[in-house]
Order: C-alpha cells, then sequence, then structure tokens
C-alpha cells in the first residue's frame, strides 16, 4: 500500500496522441462552463503549429525548424512537483509511485493497478488550470478506500470550497506538508495534526491543512529535490535537464499576477547564492545534468543574489547552463547580463506585456519600454536566447496601444514571443481589486470551472482581444519579427541566434500559404468569436458595473 503522486496537466505541450488529446478535451468541456474564450484561445494557439505542420509537409522544412520541432528537451520530464513529493516521502519513510495525468488516461489497466496498490493519491493542481480541468482528474482517481488529498496552484481557491470526494486540501509549502501527511497515513488516517505554525479547519466535508510559513526569508532550509532518486527510479543515469526553485513570492505587484501571493503567503523568501550553486554543482556531478531550467517566476532579484550566483558559477568554471525568467529592468543593465552569460545562462524568459507605456503603468509592471528594448538589446549582444511574454487586452488596451507593441517587438526583435489574452482566472490579484475594477470598468465573470472566464472593460472586451491576438501573432510571423514560442516550445532550448533567419523565413512561408487558413482557421474562428460574443454579453449582463458598485460607508474615526 502506498501513496499515488499524480502531476501534469490534462492536456500538454507533451501530448503525444492527437486522438487522447481530443479526448480530454472533450472531457474537460463537458465539465467547464462558458469556456468559449477558452476555446478561442486554445484556437489561436493552434493556428500557427498548424500552419508550420502543413508547410512542413508541403513545402518542407528547413534543419533548424525541424529541429526545433521535434525538440522535447523538457517535456519528457517529471514536474518538478513530483520530484518534491517524492524526496519528501523518501525523507518520511513512505512508500510511493507516481504517474502523469497523461499517462493515467493513456493507461486503464496501468491506472487501475496503481490505484489498487494506493492508499492515497497526492494530486498536484499545478498545471491544472480550472475546476472543470480538476473534476475531469478527479473522476478517474476517487475510488472508495483510496483518501484523495489536493495541492498545488488552485489550492487556495479549492480551500474555499472543496469538490466532493477530496479528503484533504494541502495549501502553502508542500515540504512542511508531507510530514504532517505522513504522520496522518502511520496513524491510519486517524489523527492529522497541522504543522508548527500551520492550521487545520474542516470546509464541505474535507480538511483544510495549511502549512504554515518558514521562520524567516530564507529557503535554504528546505530540502532540495532529488532529481538522482527520480533517475534512479525510472532505470536512467540521470537528467540532461533538471527543473529547479529557489524562490517563492516576489516583491512586485503586477496587477496581473498572483505569484506574490502563491504558498499561502505574501513575503518573498528565496535560496541563498550559495546553496543554489551547490544544489547545481551536485546535479551536475550526480544527475550528468547539463541545463537547469528554473522555474521561478523572477530569478535575477535580489540582484546581489544574482550576481553572487554568477561569481561563485564562474568560480566553480560554470557546472551547469541555465535558463530562467526574468525582468527587463534587471537586464536593462549590461553588466548583468554579460555575468549571466558568463556563469552559463543560454536562455531568458521576460515578461515584456505591453509596448506602450500607458498599459505598463495599468499593469504596475515598474518597467517602460525603453527598458524592454535595453534589455533585448543587451541579450542579443551577449547570446542570451529571448523568449518573451506579452498580454493582449489589458485595462487600456486598445488597437492603438497594440499597434505600438507590434512595432516595440519590430525594434526589439525578441527570439521568441507567446502572445497570453488578459485572463481574470487568478483569484486576489491586485487587478480584480474593487478599486482597480472600478477605475478600468472591470467587469469579470466569476467562474472557477474555467481557464479563460469573460471580463470586459473600459477599452475591450476579451472576445475582441482574442480576435486582436490572432491578428498580431499574423503581422509578427509576416512581418519577421520574432518566432511564434507555442510553435518551437519543445525545442526552444537548442536554438541558437543563427537559426533566426532560416526559422523566420519558414515561419513567414508557413503564414502566407493560407490553406488551412481559409480552409479551417477563418470558419472556426468565426464561429467561435459570435458564440463567444454571445455568451459574453449574457454572462456579463448580470454583472453589475464596477463604478455602480455602492460601497461600505467608510467607519467613523475613532478619538482618544
Ligand atoms: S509578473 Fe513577475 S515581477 Fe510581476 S509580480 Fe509576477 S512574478 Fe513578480
Amino acid at each position: 500500500m502506498s501513496v499515488l503522486i499524480v502531476t501534469g496537466g490534462l492536456v500538454s505541450a507533451a501530448e503525444t496522441s492527437l486522438s487522447g488529446a481530443l479526448r480530454k478535451s472533450v472531457l474537460q468541456w463537458r465539465a467547464s462552463e462558458a469556456a468559449w474564450l477558452d476555446l478561442k484561445v486554445k484556437v489561436v494557439m493552434a493556428e500557427p503549429i498548424a500552419e508550420a505542420a502543413v508547410e512542413r509537409l508541403l513545402g518542407g522544412a528547413p534543419p533548424e525548424a525541424e529541429l526545433l520541432m521535434r525538440g522535447r528537451d523538457t517535456l519528457d520530464l517529471p514536474e518538478l512537483a513530483e520530484v518534491a513529493l517524492a524526496t519528501a516521502l523518501d525523507k518520511e519513510g513512505l512508500p510511493y509511485e507516481a504517474a502523469t495525468v497523461a499517462e493515467l488516461f493513456a493507461d486503464a489497466p496501468r491506472r487501475a493497478a496503481l490505484l489498487a496498490r494506493a492508499e492515497a493519491v497526492y494530486l498536484s493542481t499545478t498545471l491544472l488550470r480550472d475546476l472543470g480541468e480538476l473534476e475531469t482528474v478527479l473522476s478517474l482517481v476517487r475510488r472508495p478506500g483510496i483518501k484523495v488529498v489536493v495541492g498545488g496552484s488552485l489550492g487556495s481557491v479549492l480551500a474555499e470550497d472543496p469538490p466532493p470526494g477530496v479528503d484533504v486540501v494541502a495549501v502553502g509549502y508542500g515540504e512542511l506538508l508531507v510530514p504532517a501527511l505522513a504522520a496522518w497515513a502511520r496513524s491510519g488516517y486517524r489523527a492529522l495534526t497541522p504543522p508548527d505554525g500551520g492550521l487545520l479547519t474542516r470546509r464541505a466535508g474535507a480538511w483544510v491543512l495549511r502549512s504554515g510559513l518558514p521562520a524567516g526569508t530564507s529557503l535554504d532550509g528546505l530540502d532540495t529535490p532529488d532529481w538522482a532518486a527520480a533517475a534512479r527510479r525510472r532505470g536512467r543515469a540521470g537528467w540532461k535537464v533538471v527543473q529547479y526553485e529557489s524562490v517563492r513570492g516576489c516583491p512586485y505587484r503586477c496587477a496581473f499576477c498572483n505569484y506574490p501571493f502563491l504558498f499561502d503567503d505574501t513575503r518573498f523568501r528565496y535560496k541563498s547564492a550559495r546553496r543554489i550553486a551547490d544544489d547545481w554543482t551536485r546535479y551536475a556531478q550526480t544527475c550528468g545534468t547539463e541545463v537547469v531550467s528554473c522555474l521561478d517566476s523572477l530569478f535575477t532579484v535580489p540582484p546581489k543574489r544574482n550576481r553572487e550566483l554568477c561569481d561563485i558559477l564562474v568560480a566553480r568554471g560554470t557546472p551547469v547552463k541555465w535558463l530562467c525568467y526574468a525582468r527587463a529592468d534587471d537586464l536593462a543593465d549590461e553588466e548583468t547580463v554579460a555575468a549571466m552569460k558568463a556563469a552559463g545562462c543560454v536562455q531568458v524568459q521576460i515578461g515584456l506585456e505591453s509596448g506602450d507605456p500607458v498599459v505598463l503603468a495599468n499593469m504596475n509592471k515598474r518597467v517602460t519600454p525603453e527598458a524592454n528594448l535595453a534589455a533585448l538589446e543587451n541579450c542579443r549582444k551577449h547570446g542570451l536566447t529571448t523568449v518573451t511574454t506579452l498580454i493582449v487586452g489589458f485595462p487600456g488596451e486598445t488597437a492603438a496601444t497594440l499597434e505600438r507593441t507590434f512595432e516595440h517587438l519590430r525594434h526589439g526583435r525578441p527570439d521568441f514571443h507567446f502572445l497570453a489574452t488578459f485572463s481574470t482566472r487568478a483569484a486576489g490579484v491586485p487587478v480584480l481589486e474593487p478599486e482597480s475594477r472600478a477605475r478600468f470598468g472591470l467587469r469579470a465573470a466569476s467562474n472557477p470551472r474555467t481557464t479563460a472566464p469573460y471580463w470586459d472593460h473600459d477599452t475591450m472586451s476579451c472576445a475582441q482581444a482574442g480576435v486582436h491576438a490572432r491578428a498580431l501573432n499574423r503581422r509578427l510571423a509576416l512581418a519577421g519579427t520574432s518566432l511564434n514560442a507555442a510553435v518551437y516550445y519543445g525545442g526552444v532550448l537548442s536554438y541558437r541566434p543563427e537559426m533566426r533567419a532560416p526559422l523566420l523565413a519558414f515561419q513567414k512561408r508557413a503564414a502566407e500559404r493560407g490553406v488551412l487558413r481559409r480552409a479551417l482557421f477563418d470558419p472556426l474562428n468565426a464561429f467561435v468569436d459570435r458564440r463567444l460574443a454571445a455568451d459574453v454579453e449574457a454572462w456579463l449582463s448580470g454583472e453589475p458595473h464596477p463604478r455602480s458598485v455602492s460601497r461600505p460607508a467608510a467607519p467613523e474615526p475613532l478619538h482618544a
């Protein structure tokens, strides 16, 4: 009898079976509500991928495109959550097995065998995007006599309203929660006690177990995920690429981002430079690791730690290459970029978000378009691959601001771009605060059963944003501005600057061919746009306008 760790997304970039992906999408569609925006986002993302596949078939693809499109550099890795949970369970001496959501779907006999041996399922929601997806996965793993524990990024939402069949919602730091869950298992599932500083409450028939917080801002006391053990479990010698996490929270407060509030915490906590360097050196020595992929949504802060880490890695002969998320204002400093490159950094992922200064200010991004451009220039000069993300439709967005974003990208020439439609899914982000809603006239449907709840604001609706995102993707391809990251996602690590020209030419050819666009994507988008516009109207017409919401009167001041 053991724990079954389940991680991964319902439909992911690692998908190898089209029929499997379609089956899961249909199940998710049935379990979700008001999902036309989610469908629009998927259709917009699928179009350039399908166009590239058709171009490869009809016109042939250059070797650079073949290499990147076939790449699976990071796709076949276990999720970091699995490795971290396994490390914690090893420490507790609790036996476990692990499977991804994709494996459970694809292999019914294996699923039955795993569940027959399991007494508890630990389900990570980190890559599940909404309650519709979660319930689809829960329906696979719920069995009489099996305890179901859910944790990860949906934890805080689930703690408010646990779905049926969940025994424990685990919120906060997994490293602190697993010892409490292991003690619960050892008690025969009779006594669940929260960690020191944690909390246990009962809600809708489930336990909500909160981890409490580490003392101080250092994360050096947390165990390092054991990738060598993960390799041994799979009969492998090691991992060429491993994922790593060194911070929790964020000192910034970008209006669309929930990272500063994840883990039931609002403080910025991080591992020291020396601890990171030690972990990476050990991965290189024990796992044959060549590349560390940092999942922290912000790795270059604090800048002092970043520089210290670079110095240590250089002194150790750069044991690994690495990639990370970084803020443009940090990379606008050329010395920082040069130091990162010297220390083995090969790729940075930058949230440019917009090329318009007003939209950036609305986002509270605390960065300027000029800093974005300086960062891109520095990275190009020092040979760091840039993977950039942009948000389409944030409050203040108009056709004119999107034109500025297009021009911004044309000047900045990042290697890769990814366009995300503005989302109001993450609860508790600053833009959803009443003051912000009133400022922007933002209405957002509260619907946890879809990844992309509907919204509109003074300058755009989500239905228009989807149309703009599709058009911008196409313009960027035709103008040869940058490569669509969705097309080359699996192989981005293999990208080299000299590949840019042939890849851009291939992308342009694929966009120009137009067979698929005319035959499939134009009519499909027209259909989805019509349904989306009607559904948005139906959902949002019931929402009070934020500027008409009456506020509670301010309390009377108290005088001593
Ligand atoms: S977008 Fe990046 S910098 Fe802004 S709050 Fe989120 S993690 Fe921090």
